[in-house]
């Protein structure tokens, strides 16, 4: 954590932004500007040169997206990191960076859909080719490596099978061999887990669920060592350009601020619900990283604060039972996305992961009967009302 704020949750709130350089403005002033004046043309040759510090171009960075930036390195125990207008935006700028035409992926067994589908597109167009497993042990993850491999692509826990992946383990691995690991840390923020502290090279969010928290925003954010930031600032994201808006920026730091009350929250209320869900005669299996009785539950313990805020579980019946309870809901809104104070849940094989080819799909674990559940900050009474209507409803 930052020298000055001992604390997460303080530097949160303080971290990056000095208000005596913002005539005192308690808020983050929003720079809504495309493009910065040079006081003079030396002035602009020493900018461009790298020369003198100072903004040039809202592509090229921005004082408000700058303070998101300085927040969101610190929070995930990095030296820098770079804001994107969307998750995709994150990892697609961070893959590109890290592979050329030829090259090797590993890539956990269960990725976000549109993750799954760039890699599809990585191989189709520049013969990077990838292949996924569940990393569950030192050996299964050496057999993978190839001379080609040039990064590790990891999502724990999983979207939506909720599977943990040692994260400590695949880091010492991959440094016997150089290789470094990316590590998209959107399910647990680093309130709940810092990759980078456990060996990892690269961490990236999308900054559209718990880190904005409303709902409100699309984005993605990288953090990782200044070397590395600054070669993707220089490159995929400059020449690609997928940055964020001012706007959106400075949302998203108004949202960090409240990160540790949130999530704190959504973990209680997600603990209520797991317990719950568990008993109901028509809930078959429910997934859960804060359940004891999960096969992950020791690395669970190690390298998170808590199980987080989402649950996934899979029901008796049909596809048709599933849509059945979901259409019975009153007040937790069918809706992909996550992290937002309103609870979420939606039907990943029919919704965020329909792009998945079937077999693929249940190599994942992503059956038709499976819904994922993200809790949200409505009292957990509440929450827990609806559901056990909408299963009741089926009987
Ligand atoms: C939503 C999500 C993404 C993609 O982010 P966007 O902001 O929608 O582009 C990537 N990874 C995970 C785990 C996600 O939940």
């Amino acid at each position: 954590m930052d020298k000055k704020y001992k604390h997460f949750e303080t530097a949160v709130i303080h971290h990056g932004y000095d208000s005596k350089q913002h005539a005192g403005s308690l808020s983050v002033p929003l720079y809504q500007t495309s493009t910065f004046t040079f006081e003079n043309a030396e002035q602009g040759e020493q900018r461009f040169a790298g020369e003198a510090d100072g903004f040039i171009y809202s592509r090229l960075g921005n004082p408000t997206v700058r303070v998101l930036e300085e927040k969101m390195a610190i929070l995930e125990g990095g030296e820098a990191a770079l804001a994107f207008g969307s998750g995709m935006a994150a990892v697609s700028a961070v893959l590109l960076s890290l592979t050329k035409a030829g090259d090797h992926i590993i890539c956990s067994q269960g990725l976000y859909g549109c993750t799954f589908g760039l890699l599809q597109l990585m191989e189709e167009k520049y013969n990077i080719s990838h292949s996924f497993s569940w990393l569950s042990n030192e050996e299964e993850l050496r057999q993978l490596i190839t001379p080609q491999t040039s990064c590790m692509y990891i999502e724990t826990p999983i979207n939506p099978t909720m599977k943990v992946i040692d994260l400590s383990m695949v880091a010492a691995v991959a440094k016997e061999h150089n290789i470094p690991v990316i590590v998209d840390n959107t399910f647990s923020t680093p309130y709940l887990q810092k990759p980078l502290e456990l060996g990892c090279d690269i961490v990236l969010h999308s900054a559209t669920k718990y880190i904005g928290g409303h709902g409100d925003v699309v984005a993605g954010v990288v953090v990782g060592s200044r070397e590395r930031m600054e070669h993707i600032r220089g490159t995929t994201q400059k020449d690609i350009g997928g940055i964020i808006s001012p706007f959106d920026a400075w949302l998203l730091t108004r949202g960090l601020k409240t990160l540790p009350v949130r999530m704190d929250r959504h973990c209680e209320n997600a603990e209520k619900i797991f317990s719950r869900l568990k008993e109901h005669k028509r809930v078959k299996a429910v997934y859960f990283p804060g359940d004891e009785e999960h096969p992950d539950f020791l690395i669970t313990q190690k390298q998170m604060r808590k199980g987080g805020g989402l649950i996934s579980f899979e029901m008796n019946g049909s596809k048709k039972d599933a849509q059945r309870f979901l259409n019975a809901l009153q007040l937790i809104k069918i809706a992909v996305s996550l992290g937002d104070t309103e609870t979420l849940i939606q039907h990943p094989a029919t919704m965020t992961h329909s792009v998945i080819p079937l077999a693929n799909r249940l190599e994942m674990g992503i059956s038709d009967q499976l819904i994922r559940l993200s809790v949200g900050l409505e009292a957990w009474e509440d929450i827990w009302e609806d559901l056990k209507q909408a299963l009741d409803s089926l009987a």
